[in-house]
C-alpha cells in the first residue's frame, strides 16, 4: 500500500522510518528539505507539496503541529485537496482542536476527502520504538481498514467515536500528563529542600502508588538535568490553550489545567518553551531555591 506523509519533525520522522522499515512505499514531503532528504536515503519518495504527495497516495498521514498547520495541509495552497482522488482518506494523527477536525473534515467532506483524526501518546522513544497508543475519531468502518496500518507505529490503537473524538481523548490524557508532571516537581522540589536525596526518594516510591508512566519518563529527565524534548512546552500550551477552550465552550470544569496553563506561560515568559515539559520542574526550583538534580 502507498502511503503519503506529511510532517516529518520529532514525531513523525520516526513513524514514517517505522512505516519503510514495515515494508510501505511512502511519499513524504516536510518544509524541512533534511527531514525529506533522511526519509528518502530509506527509500522513501520525495513530494515538492502536499498536492503532489496527493497526486500518488490515496492514504496520507499527517503529523503537524496544530489545527492551523493541518488546515492548511489539507486545505490550503498546494495542499492535499489539490492534487487528491474522491476517496482519500487523510489520517491526521497531530494533536489538534478537536472543534477544527470536524470543521476540516466537513470541508473535506464536500470534496469527496475523508478524515480521521488519530492524535498519539507516548512522545519520541514510543515513536522510536513503534509502540504509541493511538485514539481514533471518525467512521468506524474507516478504522476497522487501518487498523493495521496504525499498529505498526503503536502498541494500542484505540477507535473513540466520531471525527474529533480522537482530539477529545488526546487532550484529557495532556490535562493529565501535564498535572502530573507538575505533581513530580513539586513533590522532588519538596524532598530536596526538606534534606532528602530526590533520586532515593524517586527510587523508594516508584513501585508503590505513586509511581506512573509520567514519574519514570520525567523525573530521571529532572534528575540529570536534561531538558532536550522530547515533547516542547510550546506545544503542550498549543493543547492545554485546545483543552481549555473546549472546556469553557461546554462548561467543564478544569482549574488544575488552568494552573498548569500558567506555570507553562511563566516558564515560556522565562524563555523556556522549547525545553521539555518536564522543566515545569524550572518553576517549582526558582521559587523553592533549590535543584532537583544530584
Ligand atoms: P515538530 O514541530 O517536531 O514537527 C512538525 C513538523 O511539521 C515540522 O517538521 C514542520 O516543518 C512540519 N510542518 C509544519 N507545517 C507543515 C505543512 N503545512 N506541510 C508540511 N510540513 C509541515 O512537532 P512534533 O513534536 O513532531 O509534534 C507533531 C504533533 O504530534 C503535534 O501536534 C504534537 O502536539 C503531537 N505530539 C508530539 C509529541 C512529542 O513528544 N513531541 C507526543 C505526542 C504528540
Amino acid at each position: 500500500m502507498k502511503i503519503g506523509f506529511i510532517g516529518l519533525g520529532i514525531m513523525g520522522k520516526p513513524m514514517s522510518k517505522n512505516l519503510v522499515k514495515a515494508g510501505y512505499e511512502l511519499v513524504v514531503f516536510d518544509f524541512n528539505k533534511a527531514a525529506v532528504d533522511e526519509l528518502a536515503a530509506m527509500g522513501a519518495k520525495a513530494a515538492a507539496s502536499g498536492a503532489e504527495v496527493a497526486k500518488e497516495c490515496e492514504t496520507i498521514i499527517t503529523m503537524l503541529p496544530n489545527s492551523p498547520h493541518v488546515r492548511s495541509a489539507a486545505l490550503g495552497a498546494n495542499g492535499i485537496a489539490e492534487g487528491a482522488k474522491p476517496g482519500t482518506v487523510i489520517i491526521d494523527m497531530s494533536s489538534i482542536d478537536p472543534v477544527e477536525s470536524k470543521k476540516i473534515s466537513e470541508e473535506l467532506a464536500a470534496k469527496g476527502i475523508e478524515l480521521m483524526d488519530a492524535p498519539v501518546s507516548g512522545g519520541e522513544p514510543k515513536a522510536i520504538d513503534g509502540t504509541l497508543s493511538v485514539m481514533v475519531g471518525g467512521n468506524k468502518a474507516t478504522f476497522d481498514k487501518y487498523y493495521d496500518l496504525l499498529m505498526v507505529m503503536a502498541g494500542s490503537v484505540v477507535y473513540v467515536g466520531e471525527i474529533g473524538s480522537g482530539n477529545i481523548a488526546k487532550l484529557a490524557n495532556q490535562m493529565i500528563v501535564a498535572i502530573n508532571i507538575a505533581a513530580v516537581s513539586e513533590a522532588l522540589t519538596f524532598a530536596k529542600k526538606a534534606g532528602a536525596s530526590p533520586e532515593l526518594v524517586y527510587q523508594a516510591i516508584r513501585g508503590g502508588l505513586a509511581g506512573s508512566t509520567v514519574l519514570d519518563a520525567k523525573a530521571p529527565m529532572m534528575l540529570s538535568r536534561n531538558f532536550k524534548p522530547g515533547f516542547r512546552i510550546e506545544l503542550h500550551i498549543k493543547d492545554l490553550t485546545n483543552a481549555l477552550n473546549a472546556a469553557h465552550s461546554i462548561n467543564a470544569f478544569a482549574p488544575l489545567t488552568a494552573q498548569l496553563m500558567e506555570i507553562m506561560q511563566t516558564l515560556k515568559a522565562d524563555g523556556c518553551e522549547k525545553d521539555d515539559h518536564s522543566a515545569i520542574a524550572k518553576y517549582y526550583e526558582k521559587l523553592s531555591k533549590v535543584t532537583i538534580e544530584g
